[in-house]
């Protein structure tokens, strides 16, 4: 029987990447999200659900047979938030609540089908979970609390032999960064000379990396942040 992998957002950008990664190396993807995706990814089965709402995780790992062999927690949002005094407070919970919240109901409910032995979790952090960017308060907090979650998870699930790891990419070429060099008012390639190698991480990047941790050479590797962006945590 295929190994089962559960990936959240996996029906667009990184996570589709991760989707089709890991349905080319024999697993039985289940990609999901709140919306059905426009392109079906052959090999991926879609379930509808926002990982925001604990009993719509917990209706998503029901339905699921008793094993899963892999969670990757990908689904995420973004957004630079303000901090005036009258400001909304909504962004801010959205994004600690999709980013962080939603890899903690996820890893919850997956834990008893987790098998012992073989049972991995990859969190998609980001190198704003190992640095701050000064309008991005939320998401760095976020994502730092997923790097703090994947640790402690990791030595929490130690005893039973499953791994938790992060991954933590630069800027990805895709939405979620076009959005933001609107933002800051660059283009893609402007973004793409700061980092040392030239060149923004491609979704394909990520997935290589999750299906190495989740594969059986990463066996011993638990309770890691890697960073996935071209050598800019390297700069002095
Ligand atoms: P996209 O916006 O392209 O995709 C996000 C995915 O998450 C979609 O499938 C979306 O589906 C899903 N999603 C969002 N909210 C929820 C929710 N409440 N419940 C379930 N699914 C949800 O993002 P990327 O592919 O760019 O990013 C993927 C991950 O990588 C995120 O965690 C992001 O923070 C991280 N990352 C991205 C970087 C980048 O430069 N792009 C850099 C570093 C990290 P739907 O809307 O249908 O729910």
């Amino acid at each position: 029987m295929k190994p089962v992998a559960v990936v959240t957002g996996g029906t667009r950008g990184i996570g589709r990447a991760i989707a089709r990664r890991l349905v080319a190396g024999g697993y039985d993807v289940v990609a999901a999200s709140r919306h059905a995706p426009d392109i079906v990814e052959p090999g991926v089965r879609f379930i509808g659900c926002d990982v925001t709402d604990p009993a719509s995780v917990r209706a998503l790992f029901a339905v699921l047979g008793p094993r899963v062999d892999a969670l990757v927690n990908n689904a995420g949002i973004a957004g630079a938030n303000s901090l005036a005094a009258d400001g909304d407070d909504a962004l801010w919970h959205a994004i600690l609540n999709t980013n962080l919240n939603g890899a903690y109901y996820c890893a919850k409910a997956a834990l008893a089908k987790l098998p012992d032995g073989s049972g991995r979790i990859v969190n998609i952090a980001s190198v704003l979970g190992l640095r701050g960017v000064a309008d991005q308060t939320a998401y760095c907090a976020a994502k730092h609390g997923v790097v703090g979650f994947t640790r402690a998870l990791a030595l929490a699930l130690a005893p039973r032999r499953i791994t938790v790891n992060a991954v933590c990419p630069g800027w990805v070429a895709g939405e979620m960064a076009q959005g933001r060099f609107a933002e800051l008012g660059i283009t893609a390639a402007q973004a793409a000379a700061s980092v040392p190698t030239g060149r923004l991480t491609e979704p394909e990047d990520v997935a290589e990396a999750v299906a190495f941790l989740l594969g059986p050479g990463a066996a011993n590797i638990t309770g890691h942040a890697l960073p996935i962006e071209g050598g800019g945590l390297a700069l002095p």
